[in-house]
């Protein structure tokens, strides 16, 4: 038995091993043949010395007439005016079996009907539209009618509770809402009146009107035309708003541009090697980047079958589709993977999966275990990737026909500079030229989506920049060969089933509760979900550490911030580690819990003992 094999043997019978990234495997091979497709990127180190975006720009149509750039004519309407016109575009597949299918025609005159309702709502240029939905088809009605009428789309999340949900519409001065009427009365009417500058909501599940302001979206749409021209669009006009979180302070609005889908159409290209036939299918929640950049944009401006899943994660129903739909193209994530390889099955035994080419991942680290999981189990190997919210689209990936480092991200997108660097004082940073060193990810500013700010907080944007370089807040290495391997995330933040959560947020909530004096909360490793977020709370002196307390403060997390975000463990602690300046040191926390070195601390106000229960 070689080294891969027993590797692969060990993962199915102990599933709950780790392997860790830093296990050094031999490359698997990849040939220039996926099947019978052949892949757009043959020769990576050609197709990076000859790359433009300019040329890029070309393979796009533009508005006719020369009137700018618009990511909804490019995914939809110049498919819907073309030969693809009757081409499958959407296919959605309720929780309850239910199906629907939009052909291009179709998507072309539903989203014109959308953007014709908000049109009417006094919706201009800029202004945001938000959605609070699951994945139901009016989302991405929703997405697509916004971007016709240059309006902003912002996607919430729909498992967050009432706070994160007040805090985004508010920072992001939301206009109109897009909802259902359960998630309206549980989450939202209690807010309204806290959100004067939302003017209309709009409910997919209501047969008639409630109220002038809170309208049913089928009556709107069945009473509006489905003819629409979409009005001229810069480039740089702002079209998506996506909320993520970092170490300080509430989320911040990263802005994206009409720009950005020349990397939605070039990821789409190089990276998922979408060809006309595929059936691609990504599972990342809307709420969520990965969920609009490549659960609506990249397949549909490359006029592919995109596969829309309402259900929530369930093994044996994914397989199901991946069969069924025979899909071609699966975007995935390492928390999914993780949870499939639990299983413990061998998949292609029981289901029909020859028609899948490629299988991608992102949002965590893909550990090596897992890529030759998918090569043992589905016949694939898996191809990470990296990017974040503010790349706006896959950055580093290991590419088709390019050899696979289990492990590592992979390589640097043609047309994207990627480095490691070191931050210098005072505002300078150094850039890492050996391989094999640790130090933080930086771009090098000038891809098409790149974030254009952080809406309303310029100086938290211009913070993440350095000597010419975007910083990603990411740790990582590259090896001889350019390959990036991830380290770790260089702040706090913490990535729980593959969604950010700042830490900040939830120490924020739980600091409302009578009992709490301070709050302290880590992201504490977890074997299936990557991070669990953990509070450490010191008591007012009138309060006493109890498991009912325990439980009464997760459940008021819950009630407050979702389960999404609310802390799974709290630990009572009297003294929580502060800095001189006051500022609980979350690092500190982490390093105690996980029984690591605790570094350098000098600044810690005092030493004592702690006491935790
Ligand atoms: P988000 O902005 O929510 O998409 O989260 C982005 C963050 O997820 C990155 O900065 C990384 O910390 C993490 N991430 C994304 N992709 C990967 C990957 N392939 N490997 C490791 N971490 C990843």
């Amino acid at each position: 038995m070689n080294d891969i094999e027993f590797i692969v043997k060990t993962i199915i019978e102990k599933p709950s091993m780790i392997i860790t990234n830093e296990m050094s495997l031999p490359a698997i091979k990849k040939s220039s043949a996926q099947g019978c497709v052949q892949p757009h990127l043959l020769d990576y180190e050609k197709t990076c010395a000859g790359f433009s975006w300019d040329k890029i720009l070309h393979e796009l149509d533009g508005l006719p007439g020369g009137l700018g750039l618009n990511i909804a004519h490019e995914a939809v309407d110049r498919h819907a005016n073309g030969s693809r016109r009757y081409q499958p575009a959407l296919r959605w597949l309720g929780e309850d079996g239910t199906l629907l299918d939009l052909n291009f025609a179709d998507l072309q005159g539903q989203t014109n009907r959308f953007a014709n309702v908000i049109a009417a709502l006094g919706v201009h240029k800029g202004d945001r539209v938000f959605t609070l939905t699951g994945k139901i088809p009016e989302l991405y009605l929703a997405a697509i009618g916004a971007w016709k009428q240059v309006a902003v789309f912002c996607p919430l999340f729909s498992a967050f509770g009432p706070e994160p949900i007040y805090q985004r519409l508010c920072q992001g001065d939301a206009k109109v809402l897009v909802t259902t009427v359960r998630l309206y009365w549980q989450k939202i009417a209690d807010l309204r009146e806290r959100l004067p500058q939302l003017t209309h909501v709009l409910l997919t599940d209501a047969k008639k009107d409630l109220s002038d302001r809170l309208r049913s979206l089928p009556l709107c749409m069945a009473h509006a035309s489905d003819k629409f021209v979409i009005p001229p669009t810069d480039p740089e006009d702002m079209a998506i708003l996506h909320f993520t979180s970092g170490t300080a302070g509430m989320p911040k609005g990263a802005v994206h541009v009409h720009n950005a889908v020349l990397t939605h159409y070039m990821t789409g290209k190089v990276v998922l090697d979408f060809h006309p036939e595929d059936v691609f299918w990504c599972t990342a929640d809307p709420g969520w980047v990965t969920g609009i950049s490549y659960g609506i944009i990249a397949p549909l401006v490359h006029g592919v079958t995109n596969i829309v899943a309402a259900a929530d994660f369930d093994a044996q129903g994914w397989y199901r589709i991946l069969e069924k739909e025979k899909v071609t193209i699966w975007y995935t994530a390492p928390t999914a993977i993780r949870r499939m390889m639990r299983l413990g099955i061998e998949p292609r035994k029981q289901y029909d999966l020859r028609h899948l080419r490629a299988i991608h991942s992102v949002g965590e680290p893909l550990s090596p275990a897992a890529v030759l999981w998918g090569q043992q189990a589905l016949g694939l190997p898996i191809h990470d990737n990296w990017w974040q919210t503010e790349t706006g689209g896959i950055m580093i990936a290991n590419f088709p026909a390019v050899d696979i480092r289990p492990g590592s991200m992979g390589l640097a997108l043609p047309g994207v500079d990627a480095a490691i660097v070191r931050r210098v004082a005072p505002k300078s940073i150094k850039v890492i030229r050996e391989p094999g060193i640790q130090g933080e990810l930086a771009l090098r500013p000038g891809w098409p989506s790149m974030f254009r700010g952080y809406l309303h907080d310029d100086r938290r944007y211009k913070n993440c920049f350095r000597g010419g370089w975007y910083l990603t807040g990411d740790m990582a290495r590259r090896d001889t060969d350019g390959y990036f391997w991830f380290v770790g995330r260089a702040d706090d933040v913490i990535k729980t089933s593959g969604q950010l959560v700042g830490p900040f947020e939830v120490e924020s909530a739980l600091m409302e509760h009578p009992a709490v004096a301070e709050v302290g909360v880590i992201g504490k490793p977890h074997p299936m979900i990557g991070e669990l977020v953990k509070a450490f709370v010191s008591l007012k002196p009138e309060s006493v550490p109890s498991d009912k307390l325990r439980l009464e403060l997760i459940g008021f997390a819950r009630k407050k911030l979702g389960p999404a975000i609310a802390p799974k463990e709290i630990t009572f602690q009297e003294n929580l580690p502060k800095n001189k300046a006051g500022k609980i040191m979350r690092r500190l926390l982490k390093a105690r819990e996980l029984g690591m070195a605790e570094g350098d601390t000098s600044t810690l106000e005092n030493n004592s003992e702690t006491t935790s229960v």
